[in-house]
């Protein structure tokens, strides 16, 4: 498929990031930012442009995967809070971002596409302490949540 004549699409062509399970509707990538671990996207493989587009049961089962993802997360990386978003304007593939987030980490508490404040020293110095112990869990992380999307 491609998203607009002539122009392949970047998200059919590869999987954007680690991929961690995926079955004919959905994928789950490990994004792989370094400044923030377990950050986790799930992608419709379709290209669908709205959550109202799909159906009732496929919307069930896409956000039965984001829900997922937020509950592994939680329980491995013991985030303050976790973002979860969808804007999708660069790409025909609905997709879920879930950022697990941290008081210390470089955009806290504005959202991970703000400006960063990492210039605060002590912010900073604060971050690299936790982001040690965070980045500690994240293959714990990611192997668990791959055991449990291959056993659904
Ligand atoms: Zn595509």
């Amino acid at each position: 498929m491609s998203a607009a004549a002539g122009v392949p699409c970047v998200l059919c062509a590869q999987d954007g990031g680690r991929l961690i399970w995926r079955n004919d509707a959905l994928r789950v990538i490990d994004v792989g930012d370094p400044d923030l671990p377990g950050y986790t996207r799930v992608i419709w493989q379709a290209h669908v442009r709205e959550m109202t587009d799909l159906t009732r049961a496929e919307r069930t089962e896409f956000m039965e995967v984001v829900y997922l993802v937020e509950s592994m997360q939680r329980h491995w990386l013991k985030p303050d809070k976790i973002n979860i978003a969808s804007l999708g304007n660069q790409t025909p593939h609905l997709h879920w971002h879930i950022m697990p987030r941290w008081k210390e980490d470089p955009w806290f508490p504005d959202s991970i596409w703000a400006a960063r404040r990492d210039d605060e020293p002590r912010r900073h110095a604060h971050w690299k302490e936790r982001l040690g112990t965070v980045s500690a869990h994240e293959a714990q992380y990611f192997a668990a949540l791959s055991a449990r999307l291959h056993e659904s």
